[in-house]
């Protein structure tokens, strides 16, 4: 736990560091724990050492996380959702990262009317165009964001991306500038559904630069809660 919370000390001075050279507020930037690569235990020493966002990426593993320590923190899904795995995670978790595909909205959308509580998406957009990202391409985005607005148990948050993985991270810039540009993009629609506060990019090789460039969620991994196995 000592060493999480050193982790996150670490991590804060880094965005602190970000949000100075870009002239942000660091209160508007939101650490998720990704909790993944870690086993029960090391995922509640995440939330003993005081982080409230915790981020998993596949249900079978999710699931039984969020039974035990579910009623502490706010959950996030991130990874890529499938259609029937869907009734596992609406009305547990409060936010799903991975939106990109209509299907996947409609199945959401009446999971989520079942469970009477709407959720929170990110729609993840394919920004750098690598065939092996999922996500809406830039193109069909301001049609997807249209119709998924008009679905009443989905509250768009935001945009996701994942940059490629690059040797300098620098290079993941653009990728990170672009979806900002995207979501202004929405937020000219006029659409209050559409008036998207949130970007979620920035993983652990790459967080500074996404800080530098807008990211209000941080999903960070291996940087802060390490990896076991
Ligand atoms: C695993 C994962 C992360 C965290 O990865 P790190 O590089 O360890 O920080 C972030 N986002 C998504 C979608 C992931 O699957």
């Amino acid at each position: 736990m000592e060493t999480i919370r050193h982790q996150r000390d670490e991590v804060e001075r880094r965005i602190r560091e970000a949000c100075s050279r870009s002239g942000r507020n660091p209160r508007d930037v939101n650490i998720i724990a990704v909790t993944k690569y870690v086993d029960l235990e090391r995922t509640g020493a995440a939330l003993d050492a005081g982080l409230i966002h915790i981020g998993e990426s596949r249900a079978q593993e999710a699931v039984p996380k969020w039974e035990a320590l579910g009623d502490r923190g706010t959950w996030h899904f991130i990874g890529h959702l499938q259609r029937n795995k869907v009734k596992q995670v609406v009305g547990k978790f409060q936010y799903l990262h991975s939106l990109d595909r209509f299907s996947l909205a409609e199945e959401v959308n009446k999971r989520a009317e079942e469970a009477g509580k709407p959720l929170h998406c990110f729609i993840q957009v394919n920004v750098s165009g690598e065939g092996s990202k999922r996500g809406v391409s830039p193109e069909e985005l301001t049609e997807f964001a249209r119709e998924t607005a008009q679905l009443p148990f989905i509250r768009i948050e935001g945009l996701m991306t994942m940059a490629p993985y690059t040797e300098d991270p620098e290079e993941t810039r653009p990728v990170f500038r672009g979806l900002k540009r995207l979501q202004q993009q929405l937020r000219t629609l006029d659409n209050p559904r559409l008036d998207v506060p949130h970007l979620s990019m920035g993983m652990s090789r790459d967080y500074s630069i996404a800080v530098e460039e807008g990211a209000t969620f941080l999903r960070l991994g291996s940087v802060l809660v390490g990896r076991q196995n």
